[in-house]
């Protein structure tokens, strides 16, 4: 599909549903949460979502698109369909590419800007490319979805030309932490931009035989409450509750506090065995086997986003110094036992007597405690 396509496909349906023209210009209040005349009679016309355009690829041409589409939207007359959103990606690295092949699954249009060149990835993907920032925002996508990584996030949305945009677009993000993005975006963008937090709580491994069950955790931080930009902000999360997510609504200052307990404990603990450089044994037991598949898991991710996920978040320093704690309480435990045994050794020159059951003085087993005599 052109982008001239695109453009007056996607104008016209809004226009038509009173969703409001991409200059912005038209109708305040949503036209579907009104009215439901018969939709049937437009099938021709929808780049529509429909529920089983899951398995179709989007970007077919115009024609055999339509024709796909007839085939799998029902008609309901109550139900009428919304246009297809147009999501600018920002920063279109590992995750970047990984959403946005649920955003076309379910039936929009991905458009993408990033630091590097991923114009040949995006030409087989039919994934219109851009090489700048300001060439993406010039063509208003309904929806901008953050996804730099941590670290950079404050220079890449500072360099976002807004006033080209629509003024109520949406700005979204997916950084794997949340009150920094949130309170990044609620101080640099216009007031009337909305602003949805996201973080899908997984990725191209955990995710690639699909999303369904995963968690989404979703703060719609700042949405106006009616019309086109709440209409926008149902519809771009459906994506994910389409895909089978479970969505999960939470405050980010929420979602930081679980977050340090449990996505940072599992990637220091998957960081610190990759230290170790574990390596499968023909006698790999099941948790060894879980061990394993962590320790690839995290390092497939890149250092940048371990490091912000410990430096964007203020309760991580906590996490890590209870780590350190517990690891050194663990190692107490061990050697405690073992210099009680030896100062028994060294200062009572003698080997610890066994009663007549066989146990040690303090009740365990002398069996346990052989290779001390050794
Ligand atoms: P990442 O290393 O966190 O981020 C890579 C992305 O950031 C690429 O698009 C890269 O652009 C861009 N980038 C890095 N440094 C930059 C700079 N100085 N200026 C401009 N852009 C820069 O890896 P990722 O896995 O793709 O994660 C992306 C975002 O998704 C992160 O915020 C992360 O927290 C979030 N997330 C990731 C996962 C996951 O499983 N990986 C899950 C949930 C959320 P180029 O590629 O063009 O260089």
């Amino acid at each position: 599909m052109t982008r001239h396509m695109e453009r007056s496909m996607a104008s016209s349906l809004r226009q038509f549903a009173g969703l409001g023209s991409p200059d912005g210009t038209a109708a305040s209040s949503c036209f579907l949460h009104r009215y439901s005349p018969n939709f049937c009679a437009f099938a021709a016309l929808r780049p529509t979502r429909p529920a089983t355009a899951a398995k179709t690829r989007l970007r077919a041409a115009p024609a055999e698109q339509q024709q796909q589409q007839e085939e799998a939207t029902p008609c309901h007359d109550h139900e009428p369909p919304a246009p297809f959103l147009r999501v600018g990606i920002v920063g279109f690295g590992n995750f970047g590419q990984f959403i946005a092949g649920g955003v076309q699954r379910q039936g929009h249009a991905v458009l993408a800007v990033s630091r590097s060149d991923y114009s040949a990835y995006c030409s087989q993907h039919g994934i219109r490319f851009f090489r700048s920032v300001d060439a993406l925002c010039e063509e208003q996508p309904d929806v901008l979805l953050i996804c730099s990584s941590i670290l950079s996030t404050e220079s890449v949305v500072r360099a976002i030309p807004f006033h080209k945009l629509r003024p109520d677009t949406i700005v979204a993000d997916v950084l794997s932490v949340k009150q920094f993005p949130r309170n990044l975006l609620l101080e640099i963008l216009p007031p009337g931009f909305g602003i949805v937090c996201t973080h899908p709580m997984f990725g191209p491994e955990s995710g690639k035989h699909g999303w369904g069950k995963l968690p989404f955790v979703y703060d719609k931080v700042r949405v106006a409450e009616d019309g086109d930009q709440a209409a926008k902000c149902d519809q771009f999360l459906s994506i994910f509750e389409q895909e089978g997510c479970r969505m999960v609504e939470m405050s980010c200052a929420e979602h930081d506090r679980y977050a340090a307990g449990s996505q940072f404990i599992t990637h220091t603990i998957g960081r610190v065995l990759s230290q170790l450089n574990l390596k499968s044994t023909p006698i790999n037991t099941k948790g060894y086997e879980t061990l394993l598949q962590l320790t690839e898991n995290t390092v497939s991710d890149s250092f940048d986003l371990y490091y912000g996920l410990f430096m964007y978040n203020v309760n991580a320093t906590e996490q890590l110094d209870n780590l350190d704690k517990a690891f050194e309480k663990v190692r107490q435990m061990l050697y405690g036992r073992l210099h009680d045994l030896l100062r028994k050794q060294i200062v009572e020159r003698v080997p610890v007597a066994a009663t007549s059951s066989g146990k040690l003085k303090d009740g365990r087993s002398s069996a346990a405690v052989a290779p001390i005599f050794l």
